[in-house]
């Protein structure tokens, strides 16, 4: 895999601050899930009370059936060779900032766009058999955008019940661990679910630490949670909404563990299962 370019990684990587900004406008990932008829998840043990099991079969209930859920995987692989239209200004309300970055990279060049594509669709399939509506906001990872603006209008669109965008830091090589970032109230759109989306954050959080066994981050946030007023995909998003920062990129310890597909599936389940307690509680 090739190295991005330093000026772009720049604009994601090493301001710790960037990496978590960039949702664009492009194509819209045209994934609207069906609920395909994935394996169901039983409701309840039956015979909880000590009773038989009961001779008729019990409905069994998809946890997240009747939900939609909206990933929104950072960055895009062709980001880095449409530096015209993703620095392109766009408002998000409290700033002007670019429409997307190019995301950062580890130190051997595995890029943050593709880590962020790989998750999202193992958290889609999981997602999917739980019984939730997934939409993705872009269709693959070789296009370029969509820019942070269009990333939060399509799960605004949807009313989705709850939407993560999900990224990897490039902080300094000594730096670990995870955060979620969530909104603050800015007197704009986002205000109404900033409650709400503080009890997405939390529940992924929870689960994240709980399900990967990655520290909270040593160098951003508390207890792996931060606020923040600057990130367009939260600034405009009408719906709860997220970013996971998963881990850091620059430290060898967690590339290792990103480069390793099973510790991403590991990452997928953890989101699926915050997303989850969140939706259910
Ligand atoms: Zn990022």
């Amino acid at each position: 895999m090739r190295a991005l370019p330093v000026s772009v990684l720049a604009l994601c990587g090493l301001a710790v601050s960037a990496c978590g900004g960039a949702l664009p406008g492009a194509p819209v990932a045209d994934q609207m899930a069906r609920r395909d008829a994935a394996p169901t998840v039983s409701a309840e043990p039956a015979g909880t009370a000590g009773s038989a099991r009961p001779a008729e079969k019990a409905p069994l209930v998809r946890p997240l059936e009747g939900r939609v859920v909206v990933i929104d995987p950072g960055h895009n692989g062709g980001n880095a060779r449409a530096p015209k239209e993703i620095n392109r200004k766009v408002n998000v309300l409290t700033q002007w900032k670019s429409c997307d970055t190019t995301g950062t990279s580890t130190n051997s060049g595995y890029p943050e766009a593709a880590f962020t594509w790989d998750v999202s669709k193992r958290l889609r399939k999981i997602l999917k058999k739980r019984g939730a509506t997934v939409k993705l906001t872009r269709p693959n990872n070789t296009g370029v955008g969509p820019c942070i603006t269009e990333r939060a209008a399509i799960a605004n669109r949807l009313k989705a019940d709850a939407a993560i965008s999900v990224h990897a830091d490039g902080s300094a090589p000594g730096n670990r661990g995870f955060h979620v970032i969530m909104p603050k109230k800015i007197g704009g759109p986002v205000d109404p679910v900033v409650g709400e989306s503080a009890k997405l954050g939390k529940a992924v959080r929870d689960a994240f630490r709980k399900d990967t066994g990655l520290p909270y981050s040593t160098y951003i946030g508390k207890k792996g949670l931060d606020y923040r007023s600057d990130l367009g995909g939260l600034n405009l998003s009408t719906v709860p909404k997220i970013f996971i920062e998963a881990g850091n990129m620059r430290n060898a310890g967690e590339a290792a563990k990103f480069r390793d597909p099973r510790f991403r599936q590991k990452i997928a389940l953890a989101l699926a299962n915050g997303l989850q307690h969140y939706l259910n509680a």
